[in-house]
């Protein structure tokens, strides 16, 4: 294999026709040449022996065995031809924003993840004079309405976070590539058990890796996943110059969890429709949004193009703060947990909301995102039954 060359098609691209669940165990591992391993060593060295490295830039930094094995494991799984490993998924999202600044103008979901909002309104804009709109995806119109001679990239999450928006991938795309913006998807609550974005016409594919993919709330990471060679080269060119590599240890975690990836998505989902419907018929929740089910407005989209409604949850109970707090000191199997979700244990937290934030999307006050993990349902359900009930 040889993985420092551009221009051949990767190992990801003859993968395409195995299914998923093989991708996840097997793609980008091979047995280690050396040696026979059949786990994919951490490879620490940061100095490589000259004649490997002839294929790079001088810009590009060479990569250890370990990150380029997730790269090309994430790759295949995404049916992308490049994918390219960063430190967090924050981290990525930047990455993305370099191949468009300055003077860019983007357009974005109105419940986009909040801590993407950063650089989307505060840091690029004073920076790189990046002007963004925030929409609505579920009416086609707002996206042809909100397109400015400027405009280089419409951003979309797979079910946004936290309102669980599911918006037409191919719809959009089909808008974008008429005006020649670039389609950004970022697929952290989907994954590609879910959906592979790339297959409906989005350009790149971002991850917080730190989620579903790693699966067990120990790894902070991300990756971007295209099949354009020129925003893979920009986009690593970018990464080594702002030194921004991912630490072998975490791809080292990320590759095991990715073996589980399919076990836990199909368990997890199957959790959450199970919560989800018990949610909707308890007397004390006024509002269960979950994609599997039929009163959400985009569930016949989840159910033509995706492999399940995912693994989030997001829910209020009647009543007020209060009551809230009284329910969340009652769990007991159940975290209450911040800062992330994905894992195979179930999380639940009110997603930090500023004011303008929930203005803008009209959200609920003291909404829940439930992370549903991989637990048996009738005990997350009875812990959820109990807590309810102390309210
Ligand atoms: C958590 C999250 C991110 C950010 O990822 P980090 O790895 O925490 O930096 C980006 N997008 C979505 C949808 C997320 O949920």
């Amino acid at each position: 294999m040889d993985h420092n060359s551009l221009d051949h098609d990767r190992e990801a691209h003859e993968n395409q026709n195995l299914n998923i669940e093989t991708l996840c165990i097997h793609a980008g591992q091979p047995p280690y040449p050396s040696t026979g391993a059949l786990a994919m060593p951490i490879s620490l060295s940061t100095g490589f022996e000259y004649s490997h490295t002839d294929s790079f830039s001088d810009l590009e930094r060479p990569l250890c065995s370990t990150v380029q094995s997730l790269e090309e494991l994430i790759a295949a799984c995404e049916s992308t031809k490049y994918a390219i490993a960063f430190p967090s998924g924050l981290a990525a999202i930047c990455s993305v924003f370099n191949l468009a600044c300055p003077g860019m103008h983007i357009i974005v979901g109105i419940d986009v993840y909040i801590g993407a909002r950063y650089p989307f309104s505060k840091l690029t804009n004073t920076m790189d004079n990046v002007s963004s709109d925030y929409i609505d995806f579920s009416n086609i119109e707002n996206v042809r309405n909100a397109i400015k001679p400027n405009t280089k990239v419409i951003w979309l999450e797979t079910f946004s976070n936290p309102l669980l928006n599911v918006p037409d991938i191919k719809l959009i795309s089909e808008i974008a590539h008429q005006h020649n913006i670039i389609l950004v998807v970022d697929n952290t609550l989907g994954t590609p058990y879910v959906i592979k974005p790339i297959n409906h016409g989005a350009d790149i594919v971002v991850h917080s890796a730190t989620k579903f993919i790693n699966g067990h709330c120990d790894v902070l990471q991300g990756i971007v996943c295209t099949s354009d060679l020129e925003i893979y080269r920009k986009t690593r060119e970018y990464q080594s110059l702002m030194a921004d590599s991912p630490n072998p240890f975490d791809c080292y975690l990320a590759i095991r969890g990715m073996k589980t990836l399919h076990l836990r998505m199909k368990k997890s989902a199957k959790n959450a429709m199970k919560c989800a419907l018990f949610l909707k018929s308890h007397p004390k929740v006024d509002f269960v949004r979950y994609p599997g089910l039929p009163d959400h407005p985009n569930y016949e989209y989840v159910k033509r193009e995706m492999r399940n409604a995912g693994a989030v949850i997001t829910w209020r109970i009647k009543g007020g703060e209060e009551e809230m707090k009284n329910f969340y000191y009652s769990l007991k199997i159940i975290d209450v947990a911040y800062a992330s979700l994905g894992g195979v244990k179930s999380i639940i937290n009110d997603p930090w909301l500023s004011k303008a934030y929930q203005e803008t999307c009209q959200l609920p006050n003291n909404i829940l995102r439930f992370s549903v993990g991989c637990e048996h349902y009738e005990d997350l359900i009875h812990d959820l039954s109990q807590a309810l009930d102390k309210v």
